[in-house]
């Protein structure tokens, strides 16, 4: 339509917010595969607004695409935008916060009673018949243990509220000690390893965070202590956490996040003390609706010359 602007979308979003930015542009898909995209970018080079993932915005495409007022980034995380080349470009990238909190600490909970319970296992064990041959082993209590959260952020503060639904003791690590927080602050993460009895993992991903949880770290949580990570697969050293679960040097891990996803490296498959899923933190219909709408709200907005309402920086 004539005076509708061009929108390319480099995600898909659920179809009531599709048919919203349908509404108020003229929608344009940009290809998948990264050379196709970069190319249909340069063939589109007067776009303004563009609606995307946060996994993968390199600076090329900001060079691609001069006029653009706005990155607008369905999910929390957005460590695959160059942000520095955004910043140069004076391009607002916005994300989706707040409104997958719930959502994620819901699942965070998830991992924790599915890694320390062994609920995965249990669910194989009535199926493949083994009940039939006598119960499943003891697992660990969950209640009453001290969770360590390394990224005390809006997630991690909600997954500290479940917790203590849990009576779980709770402390923290980020780079900086938290006014107005009762809880107690570890200043290293292998500190808060070696406190806590299992490890959440929700800070960003990203250059700041690369290969956080290591050898050192794993080792000071020790042999009883379990892992869980929620945040992005780039900030566990996989190999090493491999290493540790296949050694005994922690107890077990919860996983949604790797670092080549969708591809999860065979050695952690063939491991019976894990807890695996597919990044389904925020994977529910009510929080994906609230988070595409986010998207569109963000693109609206500037578009009718506003403010963008959820910028990253
Ligand atoms: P947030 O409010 O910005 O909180 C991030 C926390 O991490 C802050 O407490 C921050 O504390 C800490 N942090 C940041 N950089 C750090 C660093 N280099 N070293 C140590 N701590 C650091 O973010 P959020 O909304 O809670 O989201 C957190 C992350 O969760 C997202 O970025 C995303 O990667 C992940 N996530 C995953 C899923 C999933 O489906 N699995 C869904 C949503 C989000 P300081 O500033 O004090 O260091």
């Amino acid at each position: 339509m004539a005076n509708k602007p061009d929108c390319i979308a480099t995600t898909t979003l659920r179809p009531t917010p599709w048919a919203r930015l349908q509404s108020e542009f003229n929608l344009l898909v940009a290809p998948t595969d990264p050379a196709e995209r970069l190319a249909f970018f340069k063939a589109h080079p007067d776009t303004r607004f563009v609606a995307a993932s946060g996994h993968s915005f390199p600076a090329e495409y900001f060079q691609a695409l001069p006029k653009l007022e706005i990155v607008s980034c369905f999910g929390v995380g957005y460590d695959g935008v160059d942000v520095a080349a955004a910043k140069a470009a004076k391009v607002p990238v916005t994300n989706t916060p707040d409104v997958l909190n719930d959502c994620v600490a819901d699942t965070t909970m998830g991992m924790v009673l599915g890694v320390m319970r062994k609920l995965p296992q249990a669910d194989r064990f009535v199926r493949d018949g083994s009940w039939l041959k006598g119960g499943q082993a003891l697992t660990t209590s969950v209640h009453h243990k001290k969770m360590g959260i390394a990224g005390l952020g809006r997630i991690g503060k909600t997954i500290a509220k479940r917790a203590q639904g849990f009576d779980m003791e709770i402390a923290y690590y980020g780079r900086s000690k938290q006014a107005d927080v009762p809880f107690q602050y570890f200043a290293d993460v292998a500190d808060l390893a070696a406190w806590c009895d299992v490890l959440v993992i929700i800070t960003p991903g990203g250059a700041g965070t690369r290969n956080m949880i290591d050898a050192r770290v794993l080792k000071a949580l020790g042999p009883k202590g379990y892992l869980v990570n929620i945040s992005r697969g780039s900030v566990v050293d996989e190999p090493a956490l491999i290493e540790a679960l296949k050694s005994g040097a922690i107890a077990g891990a919860g996983l949604d996040v790797f670092a080549d996803e969708p591809r999860v490296p065979e050695a952690l498959l063939a491991l019976d003390n894990v807890a695996l899923a597919p990044h389904v933190g925020s994977a529910t219909n009510e929080t994906r609706e609230a988070m595409c709408n986010l998207v569109v709200d963000n693109l609206v907005a500037v578009k009718n010359g506003k403010k963008p309402l959820t910028p990253v920086y």
